[in-house]
């Protein structure tokens, strides 16, 4: 995978040592303003759903990386 499948990950810094397999990324939506599950609708593809609100507006990172970027709680 490379970052070109990603999207919404322009915020982040150090995005050369992204790796989804390896770390333990959490998703926040764009539109419900918080982490959320997602479903990924094919699995050739790194595209996700939010459950709640069904939007593409997804950002893919670690937890601890939302948290900080959306200043979450
Ligand atoms: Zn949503």
């Amino acid at each position: 995978m490379s970052y070109t499948d990603l999207v919404n990950i322009e915020e982040f810094e150090k995005r050369e040592n992204f790796n989804m397999e390896r770390w333990d990324v959490a998703f926040y939506c764009k539109d419900c303003k918080k982490l959320v599950e997602t479903e990924r609708p094919n699995p050739q593809w790194y595209t996700f759903l939010c459950k709640i609100c069904e939007s593409k507006n997804v950002v893919i990172w670690t937890e601890e990386g939302l948290k900080s970027n959306y200043k979450l709680k």
